[in-house]
């Protein structure tokens, strides 16, 4: 639904070049939702801004529902009509809001209605569908002054839905609300995003968000994507930064005895039914250590981890190691580093 090649961006600061974006391949599939995460200066909003044409690109294409954007920007004015009516189709949902105070809260929800061209009763029609679907009904006739956070963002939704797009795109939304708010908002976006069939793509530096909404994700960093996929495929990747940063076990506290092999092992779905502990323990005789355990709702779905320990070096539990992944486990050794903890998978 949403494709983005090789794309890039770079900014022309005091005589110098800022590379805000290198080379960004983003695919997200109709229906989903897709958060990007990263660390401030990462490149998020800059791609954000890229996919609905708020900023041109450098180079690269965004393809938007089989419409490729960047083709249409600045090639006259039949193209310009055409990127306008494109641009309708993408809804955006701004941190700070975005809503004019000298307007009521139906009127804010009007505005793009007003511009689409839409008489006043359709316009009135319209608004109240839309407050309806994010539960302000009531407050239509308030200013945004006597809102709350979360209310503000329920219009600033509302308003980003009035030209029916396919395609919903926020920028930190929730950044500015607290925990609490945070959730209802998350979990209206997805409730949105189901009951009228929108593509989600989201960006947020927060990892919480990733796991409470997201069905796939991208790690970016200096303007370039390190790793994307499903939740439940990334939290499968050996290695996968993303998976550590979702599902943190915490420190593997060092010392320890050396002649034991610290195994982390990730259980999704229906391996998460299994008890591989037990049968583990029985078949092989082993005497497991459980070091730690933590079972989430990651995507919608149970993903548990848990670090065990076994006697003997990584060559002896060779045999153990596969039963588990035979079962359709994910298991990684974790070394045990002077500097730090380190996954890295066995070889
Ligand atoms: P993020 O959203 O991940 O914090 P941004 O996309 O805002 O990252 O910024 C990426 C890089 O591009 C940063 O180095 C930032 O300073 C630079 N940048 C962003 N917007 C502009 C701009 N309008 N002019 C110049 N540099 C910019």
């Amino acid at each position: 639904m949403i494709t983005t090649a090789d794309l890039t961006k770079v900014y022309r600061v005091r005589g110098r070049d800022v590379v805000a974006l290198d080379g960004v391949d983003l695919h997200v599939r109709e229906g989903e939702v897709y958060g990007v995460v990263g660390t401030s200066g990462a490149g998020k909003s800059t791609l954000i801004r890229c996919v609905n044409m708020l900023e041109r690109p450098t180079s690269g294409t965004v393809t938007v529902d089989g419409q490729e954007l960047t083709r249409l920007a600045g090639r006259g004015p039949r193209a310009g009509r055409e990127l306008r009516a494109a641009r309708r189709r993408i809804g955006m949902v701004f941190q700070h809001f975005n809503l004019l105070a000298s307007r009521t809260v139906r009127e804010n929800v009007e505005l793009p209605l007003e511009i689409i061209g839409l008489d006043r009763t359709d316009r009135r029609r319209k608004a109240a569908e839309l407050l309806d679907l994010v539960g302000l009904t009531d407050k239509a006739a308030a200013y945004p002054a006597q809102l709350s956070g979360g209310q503000k963002q329920r219009v600033g939704i509302a308003r980003a839905l009035a030209g029916d797009p396919k395609v919903l795109l926020s920028d930190e939304a929730t950044s500015a609300l607290d925990p609490e708010t945070t959730r209802s908002i998350l979990a209206l976006l997805r409730d949105l995003g189901r009951e009228l069939g929108l593509t989600v793509l989201l960006i947020t530096h927060e990892m919480d968000v990733i796991k409470s909404v997201c069905d796939s994700a991208a790690l970016m960093r200096h303007g370039k994507v390190v790793e994307s996929g499903r939740l439940s495929d990334l939290l499968a990747t050996p290695g996968s930064e993303l998976a550590r940063e979702l599902f943190p076990l915490g420190d593997l506290p060092t010392g320890g005895s050396p002649a034991a092999t610290v195994l982390e092992i990730t259980f999704q779905g229906d391996t998460a039914a299994q008890p591989f502990i037990s049968q583990l323990a029985r078949t092989y005789h082993v005497d497991l250590n459980i070091l730690g355990a933590a079972v989430e709702t990651i995507g919608g779905r149970q993903v548990g981890r848990m670090r065990v320990e076994l006697p003997g070096s990584f060559e002896d539990n060779v045999v153990p190691v596969g039963y588990l992944r035979e079962q359709g486990l994910q298991v990684d050794v974790a070394e045990r580093p002077a500097t730090g903890p380190r996954t890295e998978e066995a070889a």
